[in-house]
C-alpha cells in the first residue's frame, strides 16, 4: 500500500480506537497544499473525495482537471480568501471554511448567483481573539450568521477555527461547540494533525489533516 494511503488508514483506526467517532458522519479533509496531484492520485484512486487547498490559484491548477474527471470529488477552501480571487473560487471550490467578512459573504453570493452554484460555507471565527488571525469575534458571530443568511442568501452550514499555537485547544474547541450548538449548526471545521483527536472530543466532523497524511511541507 502506498505510504499516504496507510497514513490515512492509520488516523482512521486510530479514531474508531479511541472512540471519537460521533454520530454525525465525520469527514476527514486531506490538505493538499503544497503537493503535486501525483502525490494526491493515489488517495484519489483510494477513493478518498475530501482535499483542501488554502490558494486559489493552485487549487485551479491542480484540480481542474481531475475535478472534471472525477465529480464525487469535494475540494475544500480552507485559507484565507481574498475578494478578487471569489470568481475563481467559487467555480472550482465545494467548501468555503474561511468566510471572515461580510464583504467577502456579499461578493460569494454575487458570484454564486451568476453561476447557479451555491457552495457549502463555514463561518472562521477569531477563537482565540488574537489580532493576527483571520475570523469573526465570537460576541460578533450571531449578528453576522443572520446577515449572511438573511441578506446573502448563504448557505451557512457551520464553524471553523484555527486554535492558538502552542497551547492546549480544548477550552477554545469548547467555546465552537457551544458558539454552534446555540446557533443550531451542526457542522464544525477543527483539528488538524496535531490536535485531531482533541477536537473529536468536541464533535468536530470536519478534521483538516495535511502533514500526518502527505509528509512535511518544504
Ligand atoms: C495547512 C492547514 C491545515 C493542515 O495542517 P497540518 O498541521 O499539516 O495538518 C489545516 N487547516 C488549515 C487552515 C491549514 O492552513
Amino acid at each position: 500500500m502506498h505510504n499516504i494511503i496507510s497514513n490515512l488508514v492509520e488516523i482512521k483506526k486510530e479514531i474508531k480506537s479511541n472512540n471519537l467517532l460521533n454520530d454525525s458522519k465525520l469527514n476527514i479533509i486531506a490538505v493538499s497544499k503544497t503537493f503535486p496531484i501525483e502525490n494526491i492520485l493515489p488517495l484519489i484512486n483510494y477513493g478518498h473525495t475530501n482535499f483542501g487547498e488554502n490558494k486559489v490559484q493552485e487549487a485551479i491548477e491542480k484540480w481542474t482537471n481531475i475535478k472534471t474527471d472525477n465529480s464525487d470529488l469535494n475540494l475544500h477552501m480552507i485559507g484565507k480568501l481574498q475578494t478578487n480571487k471569489v470568481k475563481q473560487a467559487v467555480k472550482i471550490f465545494d467548501y468555503i471554511h474561511s468566510l471572515d467578512s461580510l464583504k467577502l459573504a456579499k461578493k460569494i453570493s454575487e458570484e454564486q448567483i451568476k453561476i447557479k452554484k451555491d457552495l457549502k460555507i463555514f463561518i472562521q471565527i477569531n477563537i482565540g481573539g488574537e489580532f493576527q488571525k483571520s475570523g469573526i469575534r465570537i460576541d460578533e458571530l450571531p449578528s453576522f450568521y443572520k446577515k449572511c443568511k438573511d441578506t446573502f442568501n448563504l448557505n451557512i452550514i457551520g464553524l471553523m477555527c484555527i486554535p492558538p499555537l502552542n497551547i492546549d485547544p480544548s477550552s477554545s474547541f469548547k467555546k465552537m461547540e457551544k458558539a454552534a450548538r446555540d446557533l443550531s449548526l451542526s457542522n464544525l471545521s477543527m483539528g488538524m494533525s496535531e490536535d485531531y483527536l482533541i477536537a473529536l472530543k468536541y464533535n468536530a466532523n470536519f478534521i483538516r489533516i495535511g502533514s500526518k497524511i502527505f509528509g512535511n511541507r518544504s
